[in-house]
């Protein structure tokens, strides 16, 4: 039986995806989150990423990076990154591109409206 290369399950040809990874691999719908980056300088600066995993998944990579000694990346090398809010999108590639060229208050303001989304959510 031919199984998907990525999960196992069973798929119509031999190394290929089965339906939902595939769909998977493709998808454009995500969440683009904002962060707040603790620069070794004091200063607190918006970070934006986007991902269709889960976003608190997202956020504990950016924490392992702020604990690594000599990490490469943009939040690791700051002192700490705290989650300011995030906000689904249809195309989060897009979405990601238009929002980093906003100003930081623009920023902002879009990630306290994705944290009241978050609290509505939950409660
Ligand atoms: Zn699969």
């Amino acid at each position: 039986m031919p199984n998907c290369r990525k999960c196992g399950s069973y798929t119509k040809y031999n190394n290929g995806l089965c339906y939902s990874c595939y769909n998977n691999r493709n998808s454009k719908k995500g969440k683009v989150y904002f962060g707040e980056s603790t620069r070794k300088d004091g200063t607190k600066k918006i970070y934006t990423g986007q991902t269709k995993r889960s976003v608190y998944e997202r956020v504990g990579e950016h924490l392992k990076e702020v604990k690594k000694p000599k990490s490469k990346t943009y939040t690791g090398r700051g002192t700490g990154f705290k989650l300011l809010g995030s906000i689904f999108s249809n195309n989060r590639f897009k979405a990601e591109r238009s929002i980093k060229k906003m100003s930081p208050e623009a920023k902002r303001s879009l990630a306290k409206k994705g944290a009241r989304k978050y609290k509505k959510k939950r409660s």
